[in-house]
């Protein structure tokens, strides 16, 4: 991501906007923009991929749940943002996963132009590819600004979103613990 480009353009977008004097707002605004994006987009980067460490699996053959994992993203359509929360829940095979990557791994896929749905599928893909789990189930819990600040101007609305792979696709009980896990207080 080129930062003085971006920072050329939105001079042009600002003054498009109607900022036309020189103030600091057409001089430094940009500039912020620019250095914001590089944090907001940063899992555009390949190289920003979290590193994921392993470990042994002791003896657990359950699932293993992480609720409320706070995100924050930008809508791909409006580029205004969608945030709220994901909650994981996996059976894991020969491996575990440290406890301290599934916040970095919801960091890196939220920080991109995202749609909810490619995000909550990107998560569960990408922990069922790695650890190769058993069974991993997400839940995506959001709330979009394109949709409350413009056009219908839909307060409160809250969009949920669900990416099931093995075994909690296949066994309701299991499936259904995992959402209990995942939902419940
Ligand atoms: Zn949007």
């Amino acid at each position: 991501m080129d930062q003085d480009k971006i920072e050329d353009l939105f001079k042009e977008v600002l003054k498009e906007i109607g900022i036309r004097e020189n103030t600091e707002v057409l001089k430094n605004t940009p500039k912020r923009i620019a250095r914001a994006y590089k944090e907001i987009f940063s899992g555009m980067d390949d190289g920003n991929e979290p590193r994921i460490t392993l470990f042994k699996n002791p003896c657990y053959d359950d699932i293993l749940a992480v609720k409320d994992i706070p995100f924050y993203s930008m809508c791909e359509h409006h580029l205004l943002p969608f945030f709220g929360t994901v909650s994981i829940a996996y059976i894991p095979g020969n491996k575990i996963l440290g406890l301290s990557k599934f916040p970095r791994i919801t960091k890196f896929f939220a920080a991109k132009p995202q749609v909810q749905e490619r995000l909550t599928k990107e998560v569960a893909d990408f922990i069922n590819e790695k650890v190769k789990a058993k069974g991993v189930l997400v839940i995506i819990k959001a709330r979009h600004m394109c949709m409350e600040m413009r056009g219908i101007k839909s307060r409160n609305a809250e969009t949920r979103s669900s990416a099931i792979r093995g075994v909690f696709r296949k066994g309701k009980e299991t499936r259904e613990e995992a959402l209990k896990l995942l939902l419940e207080e």
